[in-house]
């Protein structure tokens, strides 16, 4: 999922996103909350109507922004207070209120309150963190049951030659088609995913995992990870939690990787991911390319009349040379920030439809070995 924080993957319209082939991306509620706020994305349909976005949106809870933006945040039973980073001023998020915001944005996905544990910390205060989390999860689970319908698509009819919709949904009877206009069955809301803390402790992810589970989320987030720990943990951790989600639900990993990294991470299971890697290094003119990464500043690209990846198909590396792109870079051109964010999201999404495609070849040959297999009559 390329990172839209305000409500935009930074540099690149909408249209080009649709171009490329992202189904979902991911906006940031702390951000959209503090601005343009809410209310007024509520007034439009939500973020689908603000942004002309069709396809899927998941929003984060805002807690993990409100954990790493804010050393000045007071963490409580009830919620957590933190400042503005925009103006200083003093906001309350409790699990009720981040869900109720994240009701107003009104993506597909939402995510639960958790307190992201800092690295290091001891088990004791890891496990009375995700003793937090756990009583949090529960309350944004009630809060949402009783407000879900309140969700501000259900109140907007949508055309439906501009919107194509998911067949699955029409097949099952939450979206109709009426006078060429999608409407929304009742019943039919955001999808409320929990999240799985525990720190590095092997045994409270487990438990974690199993608490989260006892709550019921249709779908379950992997968080905490990426705080600075070494990257072989991780892995572990995350090899350890998935052995105890359920496999026939999304398991989403928040804020990872590298390319490499996905691939890996997919390989064990892993459903859903989101990073401002590629958005973000992009700007700073890191390039991810088949050979490697590139960084386009360097003065050994100046002459430069290859693409920037000769095995990239992407928009950009079949019209432009890495001598113009190392141009644009040096002469600080914003067309230099909206080409590189073009190229990184190709090759990450690119990255994924091969993931993708090799899940499939692996089922068949699994299919296709059991069927080999079987004793001769
Ligand atoms: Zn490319």
């Amino acid at each position: 999922m390329p990172v839209g924080t305000a409500a935009s993957v930074k540099s690149v319209p909408q249209h080009l996103l649709e171009e490329l082939g992202v189904q979902i991306l991911l906006g940031n509620t702390y951000h959209l909350y503090l601005r343009p706020g809410v209310e007024t994305v509520r007034r439009f349909g939500g973020l689908h109507g603000f942004m002309a976005w069709p396809r899927a949106i998941l929003t984060d809870s805002g807690g993990f922004q409100v954990f790493s933006l804010n050393d000045l945040r007071k963490v409580t039973e009830e919620g957590v207070t933190f400042r503005s980073h925009l103006d200083g001023s003093s906001h309350f998020f409790s699990p009720e209120s981040a869900v109720a915001a994240q009701i107003a944005l009104g993506a597909d996905i939402i995510m639960a309150l958790d307190e992201c544990t800092e690295y290091p910390a001891d088990r004791r205060r890891t496990q009375a963190s995700m003793e937090l989390t756990l009583r949090w999860a529960e309350r944004s689970k009630k809060y949402f049951d009783e407000h879900k319908h309140e969700v501000p698509w259900q109140q907007y009819p949508v055309p439906s030659t501009e919107y194509p919709v998911n067949a699955a949904a029409v097949q099952a009877g939450a979206i109709t088609h009426n006078s060429g206009y999608w409407v929304l069955g009742t019943g039919y809301s955001q999808s409320l995913f929990g999240i799985i803390q525990g720190g590095m402790d092997l045994a409270l992810r487990k438990e974690s995992a199993e608490r989260t589970i006892e709550i019921e989320f249709p779908g379950y987030a992997i968080g905490g990870l990426s705080v600075g720990e070494p990257r072989p943990r991780t892995r572990e951790i995350v090899e350890a939690t998935l052995e105890h989600l359920p496999k026939d639900r999304p398991r989403y990993l928040m804020g990872v990787g590298t390319p490499e990294e996905i691939v890996e991470y997919a390989g064990l299971g892993i459903d859903m991911m989101d990073c401002v890697l590629p958005t973000r290094a992009a700007r700073h003119g890191l390039l991810f390319t088949s050979e490697g990464k590139i960084s386009i500043k360097q003065a050994r690209y100046a002459q430069d009349a290859e693409p920037l990846d000769p095995n990239c198909g992407c928009l950009v590396c079949r019209r432009y040379s890495r001598a113009y792109l190392r141009h644009l870079y040096a002469a600080n051109e914003v067309l230099a920030q909206v080409l590189n964010t073009l190229h990184n999201l190709s090759f990450y999404l690119d990255t994924m439809r091969r993931v993708r495609h090799s899940i499939q070849l692996g089922e068949e040959s699994r299919f296709l070995s059991s069927v080999w297999s079987r004793p001769k009559p």
